[in-house]
């Protein structure tokens, strides 16, 4: 059921053993909004758990703060008596982490995607919102002072979400609130280098065999490009290290619309959609099972062969270029 702000906070406020689940392979906003909100919690004095059913990507590790989420097998066993799940459009999207529910719907969901259509019984989601983790800050204002922690853990969701400042979304309340964050104490450094400087030599190696797949249609709008299972396992990567590589394809100049097709387990192929100023990539993402924002969505698809999503997606995209130019 759809909610305000402040009947979340209060049902937060009712909590005494939270559980806090952001979604399966987890990025800068998810884990942010889970490790922040528990901590928010934890300040206020309700008992509170993070879980995600990945391991976070090791490089976010370094960060202070994560060490407060686990996974559900860690979890599994402690009764909780309010269940928020965050940054997350749909249930599907908690992976493993659905069994800490015990086939209830959650309490709260906490969100930014348009997509979203509610599944909790506490439903907050403000697709205004550049990131799930301005929502946390906004709860923390009304619950605990802000701490250099707690600021440093916010911030790391609201750049991310936002490409370091430079999407579409970063407007004048991101900048806001973030110069608030940093005169806290947070520091934005330590943020941009995990996540933007961590690539292996492999990592850079599979870039390379990447770039080398590129496809070009639609006049130059719509560029794709794919890491096939093989080209993991010969380069000795895996897909958490195709972290950032639709940004290069988007990168590309004329380009609306940058795919990127990851193969990984065989099978099992995860679409990234990145747009740069009119193609609502949410809906392209919605009508093959996805979601996400109007300029970054992404889907997962089941099928024999890579090709067949590559055929499948980019009918779809060029489709939605033709339609919106
Ligand atoms: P990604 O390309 O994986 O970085 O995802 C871009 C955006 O699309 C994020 O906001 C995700 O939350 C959303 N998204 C990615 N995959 C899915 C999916 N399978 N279902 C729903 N939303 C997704
Ligand atoms: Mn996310
Ligand atoms: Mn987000």
């Amino acid at each position: 059921m759809w909610a305000t702000l402040d009947q979340v906070i209060d049902r937060l406020k009712q909590g005494r053993n939270v559980c806090v689940i952001g979604h399966a392979k987890p990025d800068g906003d998810a884990i942010s909004s889970v490790a922040g909100l528990v901590a928010i919690l934890e300040r206020y004095g309700i008992a509170a758990a993070g879980c995600i059913a990945d391991q976070l990507p090791w490089y976010y590790r370094s960060l202070p703060g994560t060490e407060r989420i686990s996974t559900p097998d860690k979890v599994r066993g402690q009764s909780f008596d309010t269940t928020v799940i965050v940054d997350s459009s749909d249930l599907s999207r908690i992976g493993g982490a659905e069994v800490l529910l015990g086939g209830a719907p959650p309490d709260i969901t906490l969100d930014h995607h348009r997509t979203n259509e509610g599944f909790g019984k506490l439903d907050y989601c403000d697709s205004g919102s550049a990131a799930t983790a301005m929502i946390v800050l906004e709860i923390s204002r009304a619950m605990v002072p802000l701490d250099e922690e707690l600021a440093q853990l916010l911030l790391l969701g609201i750049a991310t979400d936002t490409g370091f400042f430079k999407f579409a979304n970063a407007d004048a309340e991101v900048l806001a609130r973030a110069a608030e964050l940093v005169q806290q104490g947070a520091r934005l450094q330590p943020i941009a280098s995990a996540v933007l400087e961590h690539r292996s030599l492999s990592t850079l190696k599979l870039l390379g065999r990447l770039f080398d797949t590129i496809q070009v249609r639609e006049e130059g709008k719509l560029a794709y490009g794919w890491v096939s299972e093989g080209m993991l396992r010969e380069t000795g990567c895996t897909d958490q290290d195709t972290e950032g590589f639709v940004g290069e394809i988007r990168a590309l100049h004329e380009v609306e619309v940058a795919v990127l097709f990851v193969e990984s387990p065989p099978g099992e192929v995860h679409v990234s959609l990145r747009s740069k100023s009119y193609v609502d990539v949410s809906e392209v993402a919605a009508a093959l099972g996805g979601g996400g924002h109007a300029r970054a969505a992404g889907c997962s698809l089941h099928v024999e062969r890579l090709q067949e999503a590559v055929d499948q997606v980019v009918a779809a995209v060029a489709q939605a270029i033709r339609e919106s130019s």
